[in-house]
């Protein structure tokens, strides 16, 4: 098989609508809830939730895309499935728009993706199931805690069964918890959310130990015990979660209940990333087009035209810059389209997908910081988002593996080394 560069119609079709999302209802209140930190907003979800269903099932936020519905056309060659391409794509438009408020569009986000990744036919039946209901619906991943951050194989968290009630009990503590009090917290607008919540059964079997487990929303003894504030990203609530003798059903595991002495508990976590990372990668891609449009429409504005074509020697050095930017932005999103398309081919990615991640997260924050640097006082004034993009871009390289983890990643790829012997 070959990767096609024409975008297909689907594609196109959902890039259009999500740039109009893009630009009526994310850009004007970028500032206000960047601003208002973790202020919900409230008809953003309810509009993007109800487009979605409208538009029948994979929503933009679910990352847990849906399968085609059509009946395939005997006559016709078989096309591939697209579903985590038109995924990247509707992801940087949204980032395009604002990355935050992105990460509030309703749907599964990386609980979904672990679900999708390690759960059986009806754990996806029953958890998934849920994002295309009436109410909006979130859900979360917890795996970072104070003492296990990029070595996710040192989670303390416990879970343990009990066997009189059948129920797996859980003590620990997670941070960072993208959506976590969006999942977890009951609220009128919002169907009923979960957390997945990385823990181990065996700590003695390492990472073979780990399992993920759903805990419901509003589940007893969870508590979201504080609300990150941050840099960027602001209208994304950021949780750290307490978990004391939380009890959850038998069949809420994700996974396996026994512990063999192989890695199988931890490659659903990394199954779920090879997906969710060049999504994230899309995400910073979108933010640094913003930031490198924005900056071409203020040059035109001040009467600077970039001259493609011209040799390198006779553009001035705010041409070099933007035409620099272009390639960054444009390589950055090559890689994308190679992992979600070996993704959707069902090509093993974890090799281009932590690549991509690494790429992006290099360009989006150059390019964001590019832009503050051309546009001086006008790039460092919060009358333009200019500022906000250069905050937002940096947790592209953050989350989901830092750029140092995904560059570890690489090299084991490539020099055949596994993850003990490269750390
Ligand atoms: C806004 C935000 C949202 C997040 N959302 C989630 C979420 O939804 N769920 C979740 O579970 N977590 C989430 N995280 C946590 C995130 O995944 C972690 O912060 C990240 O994995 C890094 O872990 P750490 O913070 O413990 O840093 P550390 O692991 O302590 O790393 C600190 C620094 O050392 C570097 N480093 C660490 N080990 C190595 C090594 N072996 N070689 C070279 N360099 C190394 C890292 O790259 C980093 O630069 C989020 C974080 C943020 C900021």
């Amino acid at each position: 098989m070959t990767i096609e560069f024409e975008t297909p119609k689907p594609i196109e079709n959902a890039r259009f609508l999500l740039q109009t999302v893009a630009d009526n209802m994310m850009r004007p209140v970028s500032r206000q809830f960047d601003e208002e930190e973790h202020t919900i907003p409230f008809s953003y979800i309810e509009f993007m939730h109800s487009a979605m269903r409208a538009m029948g099932g994979g929503s933009a936020g679910s990352l847990a895309p849906g399968e085609e519905k059509k009946p395939e056309d005997p006559n016709k060659p078989k096309r591939a499935p697209i579903a985590y391409q038109l995924l990247a794509n509707q992801l940087e438009m949204l980032s395009w728009g604002d990355v935050g408020m992105y990460l509030v569009t309703p749907g599964g986000g990386l609980g979904a993706a672990a679900v999708q990744a390690a759960g059986s036919p009806e754990q996806k039946a029953k958890f998934l199931a849920r994002f295309n209901e009436e109410k909006p619906t979130f859900a979360a991943m917890c795996m970072t805690e104070p003492h296990a951050g990029s070595d996710t194989s040192a989670i303390r968290t416990r879970a343990v069964l009990d066997e009189k009630t059948n129920e797996w009990v859980i003590n620990g503590e997670k941070i960072f918890v993208t959506a976590g009090d969006k999942s977890f917290t009951e609220r009128p607008e919002f169907g009923k959310g979960f957390l997945v919540v990385w823990a181990s059964i065996d700590p003695s079997a390492g990472r073979a130990g780990m399992r993920s487990f759903v805990v419901e929303a509003g589940t007893p003894g969870v508590k979201i015990t504080k609300l990150e504030h941050k840099m960027g990203i602001r209208v994304s609530d950021t949780a750290s979660i307490s978990f004391d003798n939380v009890r959850v059903p038998f069949e809420n595991i994700l996974g396996s209940p026994t512990v063999e002495k192989t890695t199988t508990g931890f490659k659903g976590a990394m199954a779920t990333f090879d997906a969710t990372r060049p999504l994230v990668a899309a995400t910073g891609v979108g933010v640094a087009r913003a930031a490198l449009e924005e900056v071409k429409k203020m040059l035109a504005e001040q009467g600077v035209t970039i001259r493609y074509g011209l040799p390198r020697q006779k553009l001035t050095a705010v041409e070099r810059d933007v035409v620099d930017m272009e390639i960054m932005l444009k390589s950055a999103w090559l890689m994308v389209l190679k992992a979600v398309w070996m993704a959707d081919n069902k090509q093993p990615n974890a090799l281009e997908s932590s690549m991509s991640k690494v790429k992006a997260g290099d360009v989006v924050t150059k390019i964001t910081q590019k832009a503050v640097e051309l546009m001086g006082p006008l790039g460092y004034s919060r009358e333009y988002l200019l500022e906000k993009w250069m905050r937002d871009a940096k947790i592209t390289d953050i989350y989901e593996g830092t750029g140092q983890i995904n560059r570890l990643v690489v090299a084991r790829q490539v020099l055949g080394y596994s993850g003990s012997e490269l750390r």
